[in-house]
């Protein structure tokens, strides 16, 4: 892992795995488009950026012995914006980029996700679960950009045997979010400390579980690091409904919690919470920072752009 390229290290994980992949002496380079990236979060930093959509890029001169795919809107109402954009991402973007590693002989590794197990049956969500996914809901585009995704680096390990490898990434927060992303932490802190009401979407009694940005970005290292295909699952298993978050963002802000109840999107996934018993085994990798000492962090951060 000596010189690695990041698709989407402008966004909210790739700035934070940049500055890991930089304190480790790795060479980086970033690809990305800056459709919801942005170049502030890289300011100061000692790496190449190419400012290109990796869909269209031509990544033919290019040398890199690693390559993390993290390059798509990630945010339900950043890839509903841009639906054709999302899917072909996951398609021909990821083409793009295995055809690089291949090339190359590179690792390399994919972000995929959680909403891949769509509406789910199983709880606790494994990585054998299949999922309950609708191909022309709400979150189509997404959840099958990264199915489609998932499926095409599959094909090239049969294929061609890159060497590459599938995370499944669950509800990410911390630093280098953005604060108008419309997620359930980037809204209810900026409007904690805003003093506004928390949007509570239906009543607040679905689950998410919330991994600190650092521990994911140790994962990612991790899988990088290692020689294993997938899918892994990456999250935090510890589950909260949104009415529990939006009271510890409340205690965190020192408000006193005001709720505004606005109607549940469509096809909003009811509960969600990984089983990370492979990546335990797989990667010797769970989460240490408890969603309060996130939190903490990620108010600083917000309250730093204000
Ligand atoms: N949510 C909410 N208020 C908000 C934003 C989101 O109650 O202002 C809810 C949303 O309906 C979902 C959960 O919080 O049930 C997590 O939403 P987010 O967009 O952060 O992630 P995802 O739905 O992709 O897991």
């Amino acid at each position: 892992m000596k010189n690695v390229l990041v698709a989407g290290g402008a966004g909210f994980i790739g700035a934070n795995l940049c500055r890991s992949l930089l304190e480790k002496g790795c060479k980086v380079t970033v690809i990305d488009n800056f459709s919801t990236g942005k170049a502030e979060n890289l300011q100061g930093l000692p790496l190449d950026i190419i400012d290109a959509d990796i869909c269209y890029a031509d990544l033919t001169s290019l040398q890199a012995d690693t390559v993390v795919n993290l390059a798509c809107p990630a945010s339900p109402p950043a890839y509903q914006k841009i639906p054709v954009e999302t899917l072909m991402a996951g398609s021909l973007g990821v083409k793009n980029l295995l055809d690089l590693s291949l090339r190359n002989g590179s690792r390399f590794l994919q972000a995929s996700t959680s909403e891949v197990y769509g509406e789910p049956l199983v709880h606790p969500q494994n990585e054998s679960y299949r999922g309950n996914v609708s191909s022309v809901g709400p979150r189509s585009m997404y959840d099958e950009s990264k199915r489609f995704a998932e499926a095409l680096i599959m094909a090239y390990i049969k294929q061609y045997r890159v060497n590459a490898g599938i995370v499944r990434i669950f509800n990410t927060y911390g630093p280098f979010m953005r604060p108008d992303d419309g997620r359930v932490v980037s809204n209810f802190l900026t409007q904690a400390l805003s003093g506004r009401p928390l949007s509570v979407y239906g009543n607040g009694s679905q689950t998410r579980s919330f991994c600190f940005v650092s521990d994911l970005v140790e994962g990612l290292v991790k899988m990088l690091e290692s020689d294993a295909a997938g899918p892994v699952n990456l999250g935090n298993p510890t589950e909260n409904t949104v009415l529990e978050l939006a009271q510890i963002i409340g205690n965190i802000c020192g408000v006193e919690v005001k709720l505004r109840y606005d109607p549940l999107p469509g096809d909003d996934p009811t509960r969600r919470c990984p089983d990370i018993s492979l990546a335990k085994q797989l990667l010797n990798w769970e989460p240490h920072i408890c969603l309060e000492e996130g939190l903490k962090q990620t108010k600083s951060w917000f309250a730093s752009l204000i």
